[in-house]
């Protein structure tokens, strides 16, 4: 099943909010990379070569409804994404 095929920029999330995926349309696509790839980086950073690092990395996007986030980490779009729910902190573990 492809995630994205039919409904173009947008990702139907497990609440059935539908989540838009443009990278120019919103505030809730991230993308995700390495701390080792950033720490890797020549500096001082040129633009260019920032913006391909970033655009590497693996998309995100979080439900504007339910804040789920959800990651494509295999294949980019054409992919499986994977949802992730937030779950409340157990305060009464210790640190
Ligand atoms: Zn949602």
């Amino acid at each position: 099943m492809k995630y994205l095929g039919s409904m173009g920029s947008r990702i139907k999330c497990k609440c059935g909010e539908l989540v838009y995926t443009n990278l120019f349309s919103g505030h809730n696509v991230y993308r995700l990379i390495l701390d080792s790839e950033y720490d890797a980086f020549p500096r001082p950073a040129d633009d260019d070569a920032f913006s391909r690092l970033l655009l590497s990395g693996k998309e995100a996007f979080r439900c504007t409804a339910c804040k789920r986030l959800i990651v494509f980490w295999e294949k980019g779009r054409d992919g499986r994404p994977t949802f992730y729910s937030e779950e409340p902190l157990d305060e009464t573990q210790p640190d």
